[in-house]
């Protein structure tokens, strides 16, 4: 069992498919940011942490998209492994013009002001689902919102079930290209609309007693100071941390990241944003530590959680 979560060196391995961190953690490993099959991951959330299990994270956020119908599964699959299960969310958000997304972890699932909340994002989603299979209709491509819905299995639409969708029907070759021809800015499939504004994101994490944190700060493909105006209005506005080390980040945005985090008085947050064994690039807990004087998110909650949670070390 976890015994002191301030200690937090994680260890790194680089994400490649099919082999977990083989080393055994002499601390702990820690992963913020996954997904299952509630949202676009591939694997159910019982499977995800079983796969957690086996790549020994220890400390485990599952952070679907704009839903939490995974995470009492996963809490039950993690309580018999020893895995200490983070109830997160990743909440689609509409600023300047742009989408970016905010990982809300430690929540309570079944606050009001968070649940209705997410029930008006996801009511976008899937009338915007409805809308880019119209447009790839009209494109040529018919059947698309049909076969995304059939790969969601009856949950929530995510541009990634239409990509899968492509990609099966042979539009595209893989799913960089599929989302390049057909499903980002400008493309058919894309369809531009009103998520969740920044300071309602936070305001419902906060009001569910979890910490907002800005998901993969450098995916955003933002100037420095367009970053640095979207941190200081998420801070203003009660957030707490930036994902400083991101499946998705190379070792210099980290760095930067972490930078920025310290500059803004903010928490820093570790996450794979694990979709599956399909993607290559981003293994379960194979994620960088931390840069040198960036306090963890995951810090304080220990303390609280030892009190309650655990027994003696
Ligand atoms: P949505 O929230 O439905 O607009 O879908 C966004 C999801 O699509 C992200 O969470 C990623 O999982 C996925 N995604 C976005 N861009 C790409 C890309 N270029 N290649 C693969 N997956 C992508
Ligand atoms: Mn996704
Ligand atoms: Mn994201
Ligand atoms: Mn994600």
């Amino acid at each position: 069992m976890i015994s002191n979560w301030g200690i937090h060196r994680v260890l790194f391995c680089p994400g490649v498919a099919g082999f977990y961190c083989t080393m055994r953690p002499m601390s702990l490993i820690v992963d913020l940011h996954t997904h299952s099959t509630a949202s676009d991951g591939t694997l159910s959330p019982s499977e995800l942490v079983t796969q957690a299990g086996a790549a020994g994270v220890g400390l485990l956020a599952l952070t679907d998209h704009d839903n939490t119908e995974g995470v009492a599964e996963a809490r039950e699959a993690a309580s018999g492994l020893g895995i200490e299960l983070v109830s997160g969310i990743e909440i689609s958000v509409t600023w300047n013009a742009g989408v970016v997304h905010i990982v809300g972890l430690d929540i309570d699932i079944e606050n009001p002001l968070l649940c209705r909340g997410l029930a008006g994002v996801r009511a976008f989603r899937q009338w915007r689902a409805v809308e880019i299979g119209e447009r790839l209709a009209k494109a040529g491509i018919p059947g698309a919102y049909e076969g995304a819905r059939a790969l969601s299995n009856g949950r929530l639409i995510s541009r990634t079930h239409f990509a899968r969708f492509l990609v099966a029907r042979g539009y595209a070759p893989d799913m960089r290209r599929v989302f390049k021809r057909f499903l980002v800015s400008g493309k058919p499939g894309h369809v531009p609309g009103r998520w969740a504004r920044l300071e309602d994101a936070v305001a419902w994490v906060r009001a569910a007693g979890g910490q907002a944190v800005i998901a993969h700060p450098a995916r955003y493909s933002f100037s420095r100071s367009k970053l640095r105006r979207l941190i200081g209005e998420f801070s203003e506005s009660g957030g707490s941390a930036i994902e400083v080390v991101s499946g998705s980040h190379t070792r210099e945005e980290s760095h930067t990241m972490g930078r920025h985090a310290r500059d803004f008085g903010l928490l820093g947050s570790v996450g794979s944003d694990y979709h599956g064994p399909e993607s290559l690039w981003n293994g379960l807990g194979c994620i960088a530590p931390l840069p040198d004087g960036v306090e963890p998110v995951w810090a304080a909650w220990g303390q609280s959680r030892q009190s309650t949670h655990h027994n003696t070390p």
